[in-house]
């Protein structure tokens, strides 16, 4: 038997008034993923584990089994991996936003206006070049994301930071990084960062780069620190089971490389509703011919809720539903194939940030007998015979494990 899981990131969402107290789901016209629970058995899944930070990377380890609560290394080090960037043992590797802030101390844009690829790989070679040393390294990644890597025992990962995303429009003074235990590490790294910082500051107000920008990047910002991952294989973890992994973000790639999953990139996936739909379908059957597992990763419908936009939702949905799951579903009828379908978290339109309520979840296919749930929805879901579902209890139903 194989096995698919089509991710539709951010999907859940809460009952809206403008929708007839419906959520986007709900409303949306969407009939293959109420095939999936037609024919299959529906449940609810918890994606996020209390006292880790609410993101896709944690949601979607968790979605494959890989327990985030014990796992978890930090965003910096899976995407790390992702570009490539051997860390050694000791090296803590940093998420390292190129941001906004105006001359009052206020975090203004967390992307620093969605800054030029061309532009923030410039400016980090710039850093790398005026700052980068035995001690501290940059790197440049795609856009504001981009990565810094503190080497040597002197630094430690037991720093609290803010998330800049969750933090614009506050003062910088209230968003300090903080030492997380008593040791001397944590403190010099809290003392090295914050020095760094402010001359990294002063070089880039001064950049050629930064003039006459709207949003120019004045500021580095460290966050989400760890040591280099140490995830057990996928294959391992299920039976000899080979996966594959299909997304347009580098922080999926990444959890894929650091479970030793195949990394499979389609040209003109984008992340967003203009992506390669047709592209990702043809790699996951592809893909599925020479694996036991794809995991089929979407991330248009995450963004649409995070701007706002209900009818941007309701169309990434739909997109979801007639440019993927269908025509995944149509090219397999008949096989040996078992899907799972479910959202790595909620992202409710009015709150235009992650929850952690549990996600509803579909599974069909190769021996499963449908229960009563006639359509997929956040409302129908936990009425299903799948039951809540925690840990690695999902992708292992899905893997028939
Ligand atoms: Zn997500």
């Amino acid at each position: 038997m194989k096995s698919l899981i089509f991710l539709a990131d951010g999907m859940a969402d809460h009952p809206l008034a403008e929708l007839g107290n419906r959520t986007p789901l709900e409303a949306a016209n969407t009939p293959a993923m109420d095939a999936i629970a037609a024919r299959g058995i529906n449940g609810t899944f918890l994606t996020l584990p209390e006292g880790l930070p609410t993101s896709s990377d944690v949601a979607n380890m968790s979605v494959l089994g890989f327990f985030p609560e014990r796992n978890y290394p930090g965003r910096g080090p899976i995407e790390a991996v992702s570009q490539g960037i051997a860390l050694g043992p000791e090296d803590v590797a940093w998420r390292c936003n190129l941001v906004t802030v105006s001359p009052e101390g206020i975090l203004l844009d967390y992307s620093a206006g969605h800054i030029d690829n061309g532009v923030a790989a410039q400016l980090m070679a710039d850093l790398q070049r005026e700052f980068g040393d035995d001690r501290v390294t940059f790197h440049s990644g795609v856009s504001y994301r981009n990565l810094l890597v503190l080497h040597g025992r002197e630094f430690s990962r037991n720093v609290d930071y803010h998330k800049p995303d969750s933090s614009q429009d506050m003062p910088v003074t209230e968003l300090r990084l903080t030492p997380l235990d008593d040791s001397s590490e944590a403190a010099h790294t809290v003392r090295f960062l914050e020095e760094l910082g402010s001359r990294a500051h002063e070089f880039l107000v001064r950049h050629p780069l930064n003039r006459n920008q709207a949003s120019p990047a004045t500021d580095i910002w460290p966050w989400s620190p760890g040591y280099r991952p140490e995830l057990p294989a996928f294959s391992e973890r299920y039976a000899g089971k080979k996966g594959a992994i299909i997304s347009a973000v580098d922080v999926i790639k990444g959890l894929g490389k650091c479970t030793g999953m195949t990394v499979v990139d389609v040209p003109g996936a984008t992340g967003f509703l203009d992506t390669n739909y047709a592209g990702k379908v043809a790699a996951a059957l592809a893909a599925l011919r020479d694996h036991d597992f794809v995991y089929l990763h979407v991330e248009a419908i995450d963004e649409c809720s995070h701007l706002g936009d209900l009818k941007l939702k309701l169309r990434a949905i739909e997109d979801f539903d007639a440019k993927i799951v269908a025509p995944v579903l149509q090219a397999l009828e008949g096989q040996d194939v078992r899907f799972g379908l479910l959202p790595d978290h909620p992202v409710p339109i009015e709150l235009r940030r992650h929850t952690t309520t549990p996600v509803p979840v579909a599974v069909c296919g190769s021996g499963i007998e449908a229960d009563s749930v006639m359509h997929y929805s956040e409302r129908l879901a936990p009425g299903g015979k799948l039951g809540f579902l925690k840990g690695d209890e999902l992708v292992k139903r899905v893997l028939g494990l």
